[in-house]
């Protein structure tokens, strides 16, 4: 166990934890909503320090991320918990339960990975990374040290001075945006829309950021909401990358997978106000990248994931900046 970063103590030996916006008060002995952080004896811990559930090396394209590095493999980790609790949460095992882990240093975690060349870096996935925020943080700062990538993909819910911090070593993020609904925030996931949106901000002065929205027919698809939801991130920057996935029914939720109409029909509406829309979790589907100014294809996802017609960060076609670091 390591002591948490960011808490405050209070009387009775109970504890402020400080680093996402459910801001627990926990009693001696007790367990945070994430289930990570641990009061114990009137010191704030975090239990999943240096433990690891998941790794892999994966293609940047499934965090997803397709403006960063087409093409390139990251090799990603994640531990245990999770602060939000989405009723359809695709990865429960791990996010809330508490599978077998092993223990890996930050040191040897990030040696290990740097004699790996076939991979641009270290992903922070799979659980939500923002509430294993030290371990995060320390193997984001030796990694940068020695040259490798940090992504985050996450949730989103964090508050602002630990994301501040963090977000000094981190490249690039990928951040879920649930719904552009305060009741579905409150309601199925346990969390609010507001946060998010502020994450969302924040990151975006500092990394490159893509957005997941993962579509339940019927709960966030409608008309209204995925134009509010287009919208709002066209006003913050239209060329951030929005995957639309489709949802299939899993841990707690049974509605049946969203229809493909229905994704298709929210593609083309977000389209309107952003450059770059993309689905996820459907077969078959142009995720290609089109230059959203002269329409000609910039990065071809086929198998070989080549990036094309791109020089200086121009369309090669017409000149418009292309917002693709590879
Ligand atoms: S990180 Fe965990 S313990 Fe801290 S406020 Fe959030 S849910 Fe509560």
């Amino acid at each position: 166990m390591k002591e948490a970063l960011f808490y405050e103590k209070l009387d009775n030996n109970k504890v402020k934890c400080k680093l996402c916006p459910h801001n627990c008060i926990i009693k001696e002995g007790n367990l945070g909503i994430c289930r990570v952080r641990e009061n114990n004896d009137g010191t704030l811990y975090t239990i999943n320090y240096n433990k690891l559930t998941s790794y892999n090396i994966d293609p940047i394209e499934k965090k997803p991320l397709y403006h960063y590095y087409p093409g390139s493999n990251i090799f990603s980790i994640g531990s245990f918990g999770c602060n939000l609790k989405c009723s359809f949460c695709q990865n429960h095992s791990i996010a809330h339960e508490k599978p077998r882990s092993r223990d890996v240093t930050s040191e040897e975690l990030v040696n290990l990975v740097s004699l790996k060349n076939e991979t641009i870096g270290l992903c922070y996935t799979y659980n939500e990374p923002s509430i294993w925020y030290e371990y995060v943080l320390d193997c984001a700062k030796r990694g940068k040290k020695m040259g490798l990538k940090n992504v985050l993909v996450t949730n989103g819910y964090i508050k602002e001075k630990p994301l501040e911090m963090l977000l000094d070593y981190i490249d690039a993020l990928n951040i879920d945006l649930k719904s552009f609904s305060e009741n579905y925030y409150n309601d199925i996931c346990s969390g609010d829309l507001e946060s998010v949106l502020n994450t969302i901000n924040l990151a975006n002065k500092k990394a490159i950021v893509e957005i997941s929205t993962l579509l339940i027919e019927d709960l966030n698809t409608s008309k209204e909401e995925i134009k509010r939801l287009a919208e709002w991130i066209a006003s913050i920057d239209e060329d951030i990358p929005l995957h639309l996935n489709r949802y299939y029914p899993a841990y707690k939720m049974k509605l049946p997978p969203t229809s493909i109409e229905k994704i298709n029909e929210a593609r083309d509406l977000a389209k309107k106000y952003l450059n770059y829309v993309y689905i996820g979790n459907v077969m078959g589907v142009d995720n290609d990248t089109y230059c959203p100014n002269c329409n000609t294809k910039i990065v071809s996802r086929d198998s070989s994931f080549k990036v094309i017609n791109i020089k200086d960060n121009k369309c090669e076609n017409c000149g418009k900046e292309i917002n693709i670091k590879y």
